[in-house]
């Protein structure tokens, strides 16, 4: 397997943690909106409660006192006393049917003190409750002892279930029981009314015994079964009531077992319904009076429902957020990056910037001992009649110095004075020479000024002049009047013209007629001309006489000397041509701006 990028690494990492986040908000907006939704359903649950358990409380309560009423009617008494007169029973049953049919209670019935019924409502009914023996139900044994009984079962003879309310009857004056009177009533009424306020609330109900039996309930499956597992002895021990007479008992299907617990609430079951487990929360509530424990059972399943949805909601959420931020960071990460880039370019462009500066300034430094090596190149080739118009004087000075030795000597310090004069005139010739060389051969520091055209002319032919002489060059040189000032580097610029004067007379050293013609036109430019009677300039040759290192002189030159040149007059802002002149020879045209004072400092 590849190694991974250190890029690759980090999305991974944020897919994780991206996932990681998304599982953790998934199981939080579960666990929330559950956890709020089983508080809402519980109180809701504990309202619904305490409206059933109201409801059944009334329901039953309107029977209670029926017993206790009846029981002080001396005709029950008289009619247990004188069973065996038929007329009595008779009155008694018909009363008791009344009785029944005004308190719309099941069955209304006078036991005697053996547990026999002797009268009922339902006399005339096929399961008629005379002759039937009762003596094994709770609610006799209670009544034989003097009490109120109170008990629920599956009617042995009428095969309903029914809540049985009994009194003791007692014999005249309160001596002894002699028997009990027993007020029947419908449960499955109860039952179904209860079973349309459960639907109105949209719950499911169940009422258990004490043995967790389910007698009463809104889903018909659930009715007549065990909540908890069917123990033999739990078996037996209901045969033995005869409670649920002959019905078969079944277990309910409900997971986590049922466990009977008063105080808490809210747990969830999974309870058959159909042929599917559905969850319920149970909510309960033990009516004491009756034995019952009632149980809301509200189903979980809007709120199972809901949570999809919800999830996606929040999933959906954090995903936006998420996405935002990452987008959000990203974007700082980008403008960092550019930020960074921005300034990693403004140091190169920085560095890059001093480099060229260095580069300018060794350039500079190139050029400039360019231009001194060319003008000494220059000097060199003028070296011999230079030489000459130094050793003129020199001999000159020589043989006055004799001179004045042999005046003195004589002592003729007159003629030793004036010999003195000249040679002091000719020291000062001497220095005169001396000086224009160092003057010229100066390195110029390339610093620009208001400089004097036709001071520079002269100047160069100063240089120049010894060669002049030398090869017997004609001069031919016309500078107007007045002030003629041009803006740059005197040195220089004499540089360009003894470099075009040398160049010139050496052009002419095989001509027979040397004229160097130099002359200073002024319109809104200077034009200078400097033309010789040489052979001219090659036509071939025109265009390459200003190209670095072109020469024809093989022994001296350099080929520097024009390109050089017109570097000088460009950089004046001027410009610098040759041509062949119509008599023969070549004519070298310099154009330069003209200097004004005033132009100059205004700009
Ligand atoms: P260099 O003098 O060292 O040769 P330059 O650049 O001064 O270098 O001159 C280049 C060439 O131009 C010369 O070698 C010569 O051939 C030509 N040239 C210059 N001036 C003249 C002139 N007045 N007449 C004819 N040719 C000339």
């Amino acid at each position: 397997m590849l190694p991974m990028t250190p890029k690759a690494k980090q999305r991974l990492l944020m897919t994780i943690v991206l996932l990681a986040g998304l599982f953790a908000i998934l199981k939080l907006t579960y666990w929330v909106h559950f956890h709020q939704g089983k508080i809402d359903i519980q109180q809701q649950s504990e309202r619904q409660l305490k409206e059933l358990v109201n409801f059944l409380d009334g329901a039953l309560s309107r029977y209670e006192s029926i017993p206790h009423v009846l029981s002080t009617n001396p005709m029950l008494a008289d009619v247990l006393n004188d069973q065996q007169n038929a007329k009595k029973v008779q009155e008694l049953n018909l009363y008791l049917e009344e009785i029944q049919h005004v308190t719309e209670a099941s069955d209304i019935y006078l036991i005697d003190a053996l547990g026999i019924a002797i009268a009922a409502s339902n006399w005339q009914q096929p399961f008629s409750f005379i002759g039937k023996d009762y003596s094994f139900r709770p609610y006799y044994t209670d009544a034989i002892s003097g009490n109120l009984g109170r008990y629920y079962a599956v009617g042995t003879s009428s095969d309903k279930r029914g809540f049985y309310f009994s009194y003791p009857i007692y014999q005249q004056g309160g001596k002894g029981i002699l028997g009990a009177i027993i007020v029947k009533v419908d449960i499955a009424d109860i039952e179904q009314q209860s079973t349309s306020i459960a639907m109105a609330g949209q719950y499911q109900f169940l009422i258990s015994d004490p043995d967790d039996i389910v007698f009463i309930s809104s889903v018909d499956e659930w009715r007549l079964t065990s909540l908890t597992p069917l123990t033999q002895t739990k078996q037996y021990a209901l045969n033995a009531s005869k409670r649920y007479a002959e019905r078969p008992i079944g277990e309910l299907l409900i997971k986590p077992q049922y466990q009977e617990d008063s105080l808490s609430h809210g747990h969830i079951y999974q309870i058959r319904a159909g042929k599917n487990l559905a969850q319920y929360m149970d909510t309960h509530h033990l009516m004491t009076k009756a034995g019952w424990r009632v149980h809301i059972l509200a189903p979980m399943k809007p709120l199972l429902e809901s949570m999809p949805a919800l999830m996606l909601l929040s999933a959906s959420i954090y995903l936006l957020l998420a996405l935002g931020l990452l987008f959000s960071s990203e974007r700082r990460r980008n403008l960092q990056r550019m930020q960074l880039a921005q300034s990693l370019l403004e140091q190169r462009v920085e560095e890059r910037t001093q480099d060229l500066q260095q580069a300018n300034d060794r350039l500079k430094d190139t050029q400039d001992e360019l231009i001194q090596a060319a003008k000494l190149t220059v000097i060199g080739s003028l070296s011999a009649s230079i030489n000459h118009e130094l050793n003129q004087p020199l001999a000159a000075l020589r043989s006055y110095a004799q001179n004045t030795q042999t005046f003195l000597a004589r002592n003729m310090q007159d003629k030793a004075l004036d010999n003195l004069k000249i040679i002091i005139e000719l020291t000062d010739r001497l220095a005169d020479i001396v000086g224009q060389f160092k003057s010229f051969t100066r390195k110029s520091q390339g610093t620009d000024s208001a400089t004097d055209l036709k001071g520079c002319i002269k100047q160069a032919l100063t240089i120049v002049q010894p060669e002049i002489d030398k090869q017997g060059v004609e001069l031919d040189v016309l500078l107007p009047e007045g002030q003629y000032q041009v803006w740059g580097d005197k040195v220089r610029l004499q540089q360009v013209f003894v470099n075009i004067m040398s160049n010139a007379i050496v052009a002419m050293q095989q001509s027979s007629k040397r004229t160097l013609s130099i002359r200073v036109n002024c319109a809104d430019k200077f034009c200078i001309s400097i033309q010789d009677s040489g052979p001219g300039v090659r036509e071939s040759q025109m265009e390459k006489i200003f190209e670095p290192y072109f020469t024809t002189s093989e022994r001296t030159g350099l080929g520097l000397g024009l390109s050089i040149s017109q570097r000088i007059i460009e950089s004046m802002q001027g410009q610098i041509n040759v041509a062949n002149a119509e008599d023969g020879g070549a004519i070298f045209h310099i154009i330069l701006p003209i200097y004004l004072a005033e132009e100059r400092q205004s700009s």
